[in-house]
């Protein structure tokens, strides 16, 4: 990664937190998430991505008051691009699969972010004008083959263009986006009874239905220490719970 992109990356991170598992409450303890997992996740560094980064920082500082994404109470609406979507998926924990990451063309670079528990409603979106026009056009452009197929773009031309155009994204994010604050273009609302658009189809998320367990008062588990509490286990194997767990589940247990 370039250096200048380097400097971008110390700042542009992500507190998450998620269950500890997948029948797992809530974990208290959060990892952080940098720019080159991003990088990782999404395939490449793009101006998508750092638009993206940006969005959701600037959304993060105002809806959770800088805290970390709870990535197990989240739902995401964006735009259905690969970058942007990437962002809103990685970063919020929502799902395609589990209609909690939903697609909105309308959005733009922008995103809108829902707390499933309470209900809440945060939008964030890129100052309209603040990316230039031109570049957008070409974006546009590069992706439509009639282009080509009607003659009005030579292919040999278009192969010139698309290095123009990414050269270009990249000068528009050193010198424009990186020296800027997040909170100076993306600007972020409070949402009052908006309807999230339509999920494209959905199944069940296991991994958050024991999200609000409360911390166990008699068991802990010898691998504690490992889950981050910075607790001795007290009271592990051997305990009532295990004889208890041995006997299985109640369907298991009748069963036998
Ligand atoms: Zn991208």
């Amino acid at each position: 990664m370039a250096d200048w992109l380097e400097e971008a990356r110390l700042d542009l991170v992500f507190d998450v937190r998620d269950t500890r598992s997948a029948q797992g409450r809530l974990e208290m303890h959060v990892k952080r998430v940098t720019l080159d997992d991003l990088v990782l996740f999404h395939g490449h560094a793009c101006d998508g991505l750092l638009r993206g980064a940006y969005a959701m920082r600037a959304l993060g500082d105002v809806a959770f008051d800088g805290g970390p994404f709870d990535r197990s109470d989240l739902e995401v609406v964006s735009k259905n691009s690969p970058c942007l979507g990437d962002v809103a998926a990685y970063l919020t924990g929502g799902r395609l699969r589990f209609g909690t990451h939903r697609l909105d063309d309308s959005l733009g670079v922008g995103f809108v972010v829902r707390e499933v528990s309470t209900g809440r409603t945060w939008e964030v979106r890129e100052e309209l004008g603040f990316f230039p026009a031109l570049i957008g056009a070409w974006e546009a452009a590069l992706l439509d083959d009639d282009l080509v197929d009607s003659g009005s773009l030579r292919a040999a031309d278009k192969v010139e263009l698309i290095a123009v155009n990414e050269a270009r994204q990249w000068t528009w994010v050193r010198e424009v986006l990186l020296a800027s604050r997040p909170s100076d273009h993306y600007i972020v609302q409070l949402l009052e009874g908006v309807e999230l658009p339509a999920p494209i189809h959905r199944a069940r998320r296991s991994d958050v239905v024991n999200r609000d367990a409360p911390v166990p008062e008699q068991y802990v588990s010898p691998y504690e220490p490992l889950m981050g509490s910075g607790g001795l286990p007290r009271g592990g194997e051997g305990s009532l719970w295990e004889l208890r767990y041995d006997e299985g589940p109640p369907q298991f247990a009748r069963e036998r």
